[in-house]
């Protein structure tokens, strides 16, 4: 970045989201420990947090740790209105409002400093309303880049507000743990732990190429950018990509796979292919699966759906019914690919955010956030396997 950039990109962040809004509605639990969720935790208060609980961990370890926890059952309903009403509140701040979650979005104030004055007399200002208009504590983050607005953010939580003025990025970046850099979850920071890197700093030294033979080459060049700030993504409601996919060979030594085999293939590529979905903030209307035959000709079968969704278990059942129809074709012609494609991809915060805050999809984000944490083999489910996995997740409710 350069040291002329203005620091005009914020990072708004709800804190302790879903506890948050039971505090508010509920003042015997203000300034208590409260855990959202009895089964897995899906949100916890600061003064839970403060016992180590943390969210997508199991309640009964979360009770271990914090005996004293109040556990309250989640109110969908509460927390979807509670969202609508902070991103009104962001829509009236800034021109350019992106969502990445129900509860934490980039705005970009540039340009609006003669009508509104500076990016932290916004932000000032922004926090005051959530906390008038909603009742809720939030974090903002400003910085020259999304990134580093996330970072600063994450730093200033809880209820706080923290600018990273142009040219002091570094110096400000580079004391930090590796686990603040996007993306860095425990695997990979063990990865450069084991080699004695524990700073933003100590990455930042490291040429591109070194750090790809410990990390890989892609989370290399990521990791790479972000230690020396470079991060050229603007805040953006605009079309981003229609569709998004990901496939797997089978290899031509085989090609007579039973439904059970494809099917596990299947389930593979759905969790992750769904995962992506909702990271990216997107939902989709059409799932198309394709096909790669013995002879190299290629199929492929699709359906749409009446409604949008980023639900793993419907993108799952659909994409299940394709293959059982396409089945008498693969036992004909023999099978070498199996792809999905999630196509007709829209953002889902365009006042669609009920859509994801039905409790199946908090369960998705749950895991999603374990995986995150504990990397993408650390849980499968159990629901669409059929079999225990070790750890087990409760379905929530529908
Ligand atoms: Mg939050």
């Amino acid at each position: 970045m350069f040291a002329s950039a203005k620091a005009t990109i914020l990072h708004a962040d709800l804190d302790a989201f879903f506890a948050s809004v039971e505090q508010r509605d509920d003042r015997r639990l203000r300034g208590r420990p409260v855990i959202v969720g009895g089964g897995v935790v899906l949100a916890a208060s600061y003064e839970a947090k403060a016992y180590g609980v943390k969210t997508a961990m199991s309640g009964a370890r979360a009770r271990r740790l914090c005996p004293d926890a109040i556990v309250v059952a989640p109110r969908m309903s509460a927390y979807s209105e509670a969202s609508k009403a902070v991103y009104r509140v962001f829509e009236d701040t800034a021109p350019f409002v992106e969502g990445l979650s129900i509860d934490e979005a980039f705005l970009d104030v540039r340009g609006m400093r003669r009508i509104a004055g500076s990016p932290r007399d916004i932000a000032v200002r922004l926090r005051t309303e959530v906390r008038r208009r909603v009742g809720l504590p939030i974090t903002v983050g400003i910085a020259t880049t999304k990134f580093l607005a996330k970072v600063a953010s994450a730093v200033a939580k809880p209820n706080g507000l923290l600018l990273v003025p142009p040219g002091t990025e570094l110096a400000f970046l580079h004391p930090l743990p590796v686990e603040r850099l996007w993306g860095v979850g425990p695997v990979t920071a063990s990865k450069l732990r084991d080699r004695g890197i524990t700073t933003v700093g100590q990455v930042a030294d490291l040429s591109e190429e070194l750090l790809a033979t410990m990390i890989g080459r892609a989370a290399g060049r990521h990791l790479h950018a972000l230690a020396h700030n470079r991060d050229p993504r603007r805040v953006t409601r605009g079309v981003r990509r229609r569709s998004m996919g990901t496939q797997r060979a089978l290899g031509f030594r085989r090609p007579n796979r039973t439904f059970a085999e494809l099917e596990e293939t299947l389930i593979a590529l759905v969790d992750r292919i769904a995962r992506r979905l909702r990271a990216a903030g997107r939902l989709c209307r059409t799932i198309t699966l394709r096909f790669r035959f013995a002879d190299s000709s290629r199929a492929t079968r699709s359906q749409t759906l009446p409604a949008k969704t980023a639900d793993t278990r419907t993108i799952l059942a659909t994409a299940r019914g394709l293959l059982t129809a396409a089945m008498p074709m693969i036992e004909r012609d023999g099978i070498t690919l199996l792809g999905i494609t999630l196509g007709n991809l829209e953002n889902e915060f365009a006042g669609q955010l009920e859509l994801q805050l039905n409790p199946q999809r908090a369960l998705d984000s749950v895991l999603d956030a374990v995986r995150d944490r504990y990397g993408s083999d650390s849980i499968t489910r159990a629901v669409l396997l059929g079999r225990d996995p070790g750890l087990s997740i409760p379905l929530l409710p529908d």
